[in-house]
């Protein structure tokens, strides 16, 4: 029987009460034999602890440690499904594609909008998708969500209470899991397993919006050491002056204080082009990088992974931000997927005109 670890972190699949009282962690692997006993008979697999957080307490320390516990285990094994609370899980998805590099192995991770223990739970579900992902999959770090698979770092939560609750805006599927289950080949680069856990956290995510005064984020300068801006558009922010709320200051001083800017787009299909508009020159002009189509949260979290291994920023630091590391973003034009299609309205019977 191939092997598989399943390393479970928390998230609602493994909760248990539910309204009127509030859902808490609870005794999953206890629940996970009872109610899902098929997911043995897939593979021989190894269950482990690593915590039992709502996602919402998931902290860049926590990342790392994951990551250098996979790094040691991973090479017993076939595949690996880590379960994980879904408020956070596209934020660890991308740190874990991030640190580990080129793995032995498929890494996926799931986690479900009902709990297990539940009648009308996709978790089930959920969970054999994943071992299987984790089985014939490809070799990297996806999710594992409502019969698809996802790379890890394109993924955004998009739902709270719909069993689709993911969505890869800017890269194709990964893997189709209907009556057949169909895999893509996935990322191409190989080379030595290789860990890179370090992170520098202290770095600030700014949303741009209309109002915004740059006092405010002028003030927060001196207490950080990286900023992801997420900008209209392909990249854009207010730089009149005579509108009183130009960020081109915040843009000098960062550069001033060696902070480097990674702007990412509010808009959640394509991605940012700071050569379109004037404001987005003027970024570039002061060093700011574009973060393509990447998604906000790997943006943050490939920042932090920056800082710490490029402490002295510059441009091996932009370089680094600018490059993919482990299919992230895509460089030239983006590798959209074709919209969804538009669908039916619903024929209405008895009515006239
Ligand atoms: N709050 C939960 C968590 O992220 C939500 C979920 O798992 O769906 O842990």
């Amino acid at each position: 029987m191939p092997r598989v670890l399943l390393l479970h972190t928390g998230g609602t699949l493994g909760m248990a009460g539910g309204r009127p009282s509030a859902l808490r962690p609870a005794a999953f692997f206890q629940t996970l034999r009872r109610r899902a006993p098929e997911l043995f008979q897939l593979a021989d697999i190894e269950l482990e602890l690593f915590s039992n957080l709502d996602s919402s307490e998931m902290q860049p320390e926590l990342w790392s440690r994951m990551a250098a516990h996979l790094h040691r285990r991973l090479p017993e094994f076939d595949g690996a499904v880590v379960t994980h609370g879904t408020d956070t899980l596209a934020y660890t998805a991308s740190a874990l594609s991030f640190m580990l590099r080129n793995p032995p192995c498929p890494v996926v991770l799931t986690g479900s909008q009902r709990p297990l223990g539940e009648i009308r739970s996709d978790a089930r579900l959920n969970l054999i998708d994943a071992v299987l992902s984790a089985l014939q999959g490809p070799r990297e770090v996806t999710i594992c969500f409502d019969s698809h698979l996802y790379r890890g770092n394109r993924t955004r939560k998009v739902k709270v209470a719909e069993y689709d609750a993911f969505e890869s805006p800017n890269f194709p599927v990964l893997g189709t899991l209907g009556v057949d289950a169909t895999f893509e080949a996935g990322l191409k680069t190989r080379g030595a397993f290789r860990l890179h856990e370090a992170l520098d956290p202290r770095v600030f995510f700014l949303k741009v919006y209309p109002g915004l005064d740059p006092a405010l984020p002028l003030q927060l300068l001196p207490h950080v050491k990286g900023l992801v801006l997420e900008a209209y558009g392909a990249g854009n922010v207010p730089i009149a002056p005579e509108l009183g709320r130009s960020l081109q200051p915040l843009f000098i001083q960062a550069r001033e204080r060696g902070i480097p800017v990674l702007v990412v787009s509010q808009a959640y299909r394509n991605g940012v082009d700071l050569t379109l508009y004037e404001s987005g020159a003027m970024a570039l002009a002061q060093g700011a990088v574009g973060g393509a189509d990447m998604t906000p949260s790997a943006a943050l979290v490939k920042l932090m992974q920056g800082l710490a291994e490029h402490p002295r920023g510059g441009e091996p630091l932009a370089r680094f931000l600018r490059t993919p590391v482990a299919g992230e973003l895509s460089v030239g034009r983006p590798t959209v997927p074709p919209p969804a299609p538009k669908r039916r309205r619903p024929t209405r019977v008895g009515r006239v005109g």
